[in-house]
Order: structure tokens, then sequence, then C-alpha cells
């Protein structure tokens, strides 16, 4: 068309034109769009007849898929390439893109269209992935409350809006409490253990306020050396004490979190009996894989009897190691990471600077391409494509010569690049009545590039990181659904979306995944065993006791959002304390002292979106570790756990399948049952011993 040649950012016939694109196209192509969209949607709506997939859903999808196509290159350049001529033009749109977005979730007259449809003959026609299409976009239509009657859509409505409002409060007063205290040190010798980096953070945060000494704050930078290091133990007990009771009742009364967390968990009640649950624990669990609360209990009480064994051994080598080498004889709350650290470096401490040199770039992509190839029997071969910057490496994927998806690889650090590592979609799988496209994915990365004439070289939560953010690609490259809506990552439950990428990060802890991927950087020589048993110890040090850590998190979040009654109004923070004692009773093996607030800084569950949702970590993590196994299973048979008849398997029943089914009858799928504990257990190290 011309208009793709007048704006490039409308070109959609191939990859993304970086070389042509330009911040003064944006503001044209993507109000084009949005406007295409608002045109399309109105003219379905207004038709009174009844609608079909052909005739409803697959022009929706389409028009969608340009504005997610062509806004989504508008994003990436703002994160890969953020110069202020992209940034501009970035958040000039970014308003009007959430209006619309905000618009569409909203618009009963599109629902009742995907209603009637899902009502209409033509329903029992449509694939299973047709139907559970619609069945997601009617159920994400209901949980915005879409089917309430219309008296109690407005008192929905402003439920929403209170808790917002309390959610945004509560960062607010945390953020506030947290910056409210501050520890003054004006004699050097207070100072003792504390680094150099910490001391001197420290004098500038004094400086900048015109003060003699050292300012120590509660942020975590400055918070964490002090409890790790500080030789002081009056500091760390002070510290420990400011921090743990941050935005509660026992410090500046108007940051006081508790009555927020009352009011949040009344209006969350009250939003799930609005829906028809019986609590909002029900309600967050809808979209995820998890059924029920009481499944996901069971799933926490089952890890954690089996993990506290561990976690209370943890804490007796902890608690021996600080009265023989620390001359502690009872370990406070405001010891633990103290002696840890002492423990950790006496036992298990290497540098990540020798392992560095065993990790130059090429060797690592080789070993990764390797592993990929190894598993899946495709081709990894580079492609050329037009880039934002010239670092950019582009391959295509290729099975017996036939296409599967590209991919950019950005491994290297910029000035104008966001930071962190992750894994976007340019395009997405799709095939139907207007066209077809294969997938094609961004991969980025934050690492030192090369030096002094000489490959980068890698520390090995590089390399995690890199396998990670590659099992998330693999996920949206391999996939075979041609629907838009559940290809690759798309639709697939978020409490499932971290088991492919956190089942690649298990090969970089295989030593012979590891002989082949490693070659010092100065002699070739690949890791050697001793270094590599040392990492391994580092990596399972104290894994029990952040094991049921996590877990207590994980089942007060639940309990809290499933067993408390909120019905009759703001739920008194003496019970939510007392729930939380009584998790600890079960879990924990350090419990805090009676004065500690924990609630009242737990912004995830409170200010963040993982209310009734905290377990996923575990959960997924859980199912990584539980699939990797089965690659091991293979391998005690073949001596490589780079089997290609599970590698197969995988792609084929979750790599492949996508959102398209429930993500727990993918898994079983793979794995011919449901997933087991065990094997996250054994690689952590909680394993009894013989
Ligand atoms: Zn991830």
């Amino acid at each position: 068309m011309n208009d793709a040649v007048a704006n490039p950012l409308l070109d959609f016939s191939g990859m993304p034109r970086f070389a042509d694109i330009k911040p003064a196209h944006v503001e044209p192509a993507i109000r084009g769009l949005i406007d295409e969209n608002r045109a399309l949607i109105e003219r379905l709506t207004a038709d009174p007849a009844t609608p079909t997939w052909d005739g409803f859903v697959s022009p929706m999808d389409e028009a969608g898929e340009r504005l997610g196509r062509a806004w989504g290159v508008v994003g990436h350049l703002h994160s890969v390439f953020d110069v202020p001529e992209w940034r501009e033009a970035y958040n000039a749109m970014l308003p009007e893109i959430s209006r619309f977005y905000a618009e569409v979730g909203q618009n009963l007259a599109l629902f009742q269209k995907y209603k009637a449809l899902h009502d209409s003959s033509e329903f029992a026609t449509l694939s299973p992935v047709r139907q559970r299409i619609l069945e997601h976009a009617l159920r994400d239509f209901r949980l915005s409350g879409a089917e309430l009657p219309d008296d109690q859509k407005p008192r929905f409505q402003e439920i929403q809006e209170e808790q917002s409002q309390l959610a945004a409060k509560f960062s607010e007063n945390l953020l506030d409490a947290t910056n409210a205290h501050a520890e003054w040190i004006t004699d050097e010798a207070g100072l003792a253990g504390i680094p150099d980096d910490a001391r001197q953070a420290a004098r500038a945060a004094a400086e900048a306020e015109g003060k003699e000494g050292w300012k120590f704050t509660l942020q975590m930078p400055s918070y964490l050396p002090v409890l790790q290091y500080a030789d002081d133990r009056e500091l760390r007990a002070r510290m420990y004490r400011a921090y743990a009771t941050r935005a509660s009742e026992l410090g500046n009364p108007e940051l006081d979190n508790g009555p927020l967390i009352g009011r949040i968990l009344a209006l969350r009640d009250e939003e799930a009996r609005m829906l028809g649950y019986r609590n909002f624990a029900e309600v967050s669990l809808v979209p995820k894989m998890a059924d029920t609360p009481e499944q996901v209990l069971g799933f926490l009480h089952d890890l954690a009897a089996k993990a506290k064994p561990f976690a209370e051994k943890d804490l007796e080598e902890l608690k021996a190691f600080a009265r023989a080498e620390l001359g502690l004889d009872t370990l406070e709350p405001w010891d633990v990471a103290y002696a840890s650290e002492k423990l950790r470096q006496a036992r298990y401490a290497y540098s990540d600077q020798e392992v560095k040199q065993y990790f130059p770039e090429p060797k690592v992509l080789d070993g990764l391409f390797g592993v990929i190839r190894a598993l899946y029997r495709v081709d990894i071969l580079p492609d050329e494509a037009p880039t934002w910057d010239p670092d950019v490496r582009f391959f295509r994927i290729e099975k017996e010569g036939e296409l599967v998806g590209h991919f950019y690889l950005d491994l290297h650090a910029r000035s104008t690049k966001r930071g962190g590592a992750w894994m976007d979609s340019a395009r997405s799988r799709h095939r139907n009545t207007w066209g077809s496209d294969t997938p094609v994915a961004y991969l980025v990365c934050n690492f030192p590039g090369p030096v002094g004439g000489k490959p980068a070289t890698f520390t090995h939560d590089d390399v995690l990181t890199l396998f990670h953010e590659c099992g998330h690609g693999l996920h949206h490259l391999l996939t075979q659904v041609d629907e838009l809506a559940v290809s690759g990552i798309h639709g697939v439950e978020w409490d499932a979306v971290e088991l492919p990428s956190q089942f690649m990060e298990n090969f970089c802890w295989e030593w012979d995944v590891l002989q082949g991927m490693t070659a010092h950087i100065d002699t070739g020589e690949p890791l050697p065993r001793a270094l590599y048993d040392k990492m391994i110890a580092a990596k399972n040090f104290q894994s029990g006791m952040q094991t049921v850590r996590q877990l207590e998190f994980s089942m007060f979040d639940l309990r809290l959002h499933s067993e408390l009654d909120a019905s009759a109004g703001p739920v008194p923070i003496e019970r939510v304390m007392a729930l939380l004692d009584e998790v600890r009773r079960e879990v924990a093996v350090m419990i805090p002292p009676a004065w500690h607030r924990f609630p009242h800084s737990f912004s995830h569950i409170f200010a963040g979106g993982y209310a009734a949702g905290y377990y996923s970590y575990k959960w997924a993590e859980v199912l990584s570790a539980d699939a990797f196994e089965a690659f091991e299973e293979a391998g005690a048979g073949r001596g490589s756990l780079l089997d290609p008849e599970t590698g197969e398997r995988f792609w084929r029943e979750i790599l492949a399948v996508g959102g398209s089914r429930p993500a727990l009858d993918s898994f079983k799928a793979f794995r011919g049952r449901e997933p087991r504990v065990d094997a996250l257990l054994r690689h952590s190290g909680m394993v009894a011993q013989a």
C-alpha cells in the first residue's frame, strides 16, 4: 500500500524497518491505527446480525494486531534506543493508547457481541482453541464487572477506584516511612566491618545535607550492607527495628498502613462476593493455573513439611557458627544476615571474577545454541535485517530447512538502553483468513561488551539470565498455535509463564553442559571441577531457610484472602497479625520479635499485582524443576540429558501449545502425571543424607 511507503511503521510486510522509522512517523501511524480500530468496533457493534468468528473476531484480531505491532516497535525503541526524540514520541502517544485499551476493556456493546457469538449455533462448530479464546474474552469482561446488574455497577466501580487509591497510599506511606529514618555515625570506629562502597555512599548522603559523618538509611543499598557487615551489633539492632516497624502504628501515625490493610481486605472481599465468589483468593485464581485456594495451600503445606527440617538444620548450623566463631551466644534476628554472610564467606566463597574468565561470549552462545539444537533438532543461523544498533545480531531458526521464526539478540549495555533483561514479541505466529506470519522475538540483555580486542566475558549470573530470557524466547518462537490470542506466550496462565524460562536455567548448573560452554579467556581450559563444586555449594547455601521464608509469605497471603472473614467491614490489624503468627508457628524457623510489622510493608500483595498470587514464584519453580527432571531421567539411561526425544515431547506438549490449553493439561501431557515438589528440593540441595 502507498500508506506503508509513506510511513514505514505501517509496513507490516516483513521485519520492522528500523533504518527508516523516525519519531515523526509515530503520531500519524498510531493515531491512524487507533482510529481504524475505533471505527471497526463501532461498525461491528452496530451490526444487528449475530456475530461470526470470521465476520467479528477475525477483523477485530487483525486490526488489534496491526496496532499492537506498530506500538510494539515504538515501545521497543523507547526501551533500547532511549534518545530524547524517541522518548518524546513515545510519551506523546502513551496516554492516548492507554485510553484506547481501557475503553475497549469496558465496552459493553463489545462484550455483548462476544457473548452473542458464544451463545450462537456457530460456537459448537468452532475448534476447542477458538472456544477457549472466546471463553477467556468473556471471563475478562466478567471479572471487570460487565455482567453485574446495572444498579450494582456504580458500587463495583467505586470499589475499584478506592482500591487503586488505597494501593497508591500504601506505597506512598511505605516510601515516606522508609525515608523518615536515618542512622548518623560521626565516629569512624562505628563503621567497622562495613565495606568501602557502602561507606562512601553513606558519606555522600551526609555531604548532600551539608553534614559531617555518615548517613545510613532504610533503603536497600544502604540498609543491607549494615545488616550484613556492620560489627556494631547495636547499630544493626536499631536499623533492624526501624526497618521492621516501617509504616506501622509504632511510628508516625499518619504513615500507618494498618488501617489501609483492613480496608483493602474488606473491599476485595466485597468485590469477590459481588462477582459470585466466596472470597478474593478464588477471584485471583480464576485466570491462573491453580484451581482452588485449597489446592494451593495443599501445595504449600507439602513443600513446607519437606523443607522445614532443612531450614532447621540451616539455622542450627548458623547458630553454632555464630557461637563458636563470632561469640554470639544468642542469635538475634539482627544477627542473621551478619552471621550468614560470615559463614558463607568462610565455607563457600569464590570470586565471580574468577568464574567470569571461563565464560567468553562466543563460547557461551555456542553452548546455548548447542543446547537448543540438541534438544529440538533445529538450526540457528545468522540472518540479515535492519536493526536499531550495529551491535545487534539477527538469527533465524529452521527445522529441516523450514523457517520456524526469527530473533534479534541485543546483548550489551548501552547508555540508551533500559536496564535489566527481557524477551518481547516483535511479531506473533498466526495463520488465518487474512494471512500468516512466523513469530519474531527480541532478546535484550545488559551485559558488558568486549574490551581491549578480547571477547566479552560473562558472570555465571549473566549466563543464567541469558538462558532464562532465551527460554521465554523459545516459548514464543516454537509455538505451533495459529490463533493470535493464544500463540506463543499469549494467554498462558501467569503462574505458569515462567516454566520455560526457569527450565532453561537448569542447564547452566549441569557439569556436562558447562564443560561444553566454558573456555578460559587466556588458556582455553574448561571450568575446573573444584570451582564448579563451590558454585553448586554456594547456590544451595541456606536454601532451606530461604524456602520456608517464601512459603511463610505465600501462605499468609493466601489465607489472608481466603480464610479471614472481611464481610463485616475493615479487618482489625490484630486479626491480620494473629493469622501471620499462626502461619509462622507452622513454617518459620526464626520467629521475629512481637513488634515486627511485616504486613505493613508487604507491597507485593497490598500495592502490587500479587494478591493471593505470591505463591506463583514457588509454583513455577516446582514446575520447571519437575520438567527438567524428565531430562535427568532420560539422561541417566543415555549418558546425556540433552535427550532429543524428551526435547521433542517438551516442545510438542509445552512450548508448541502456548495458551491454547490449560497449563496443567500441558504439564501432565509432558510429564505423564501431576507436578511434584521433589525435583526442586533435590536441585536446591534439600535431600536427606543416607
Ligand atoms: Zn522470566
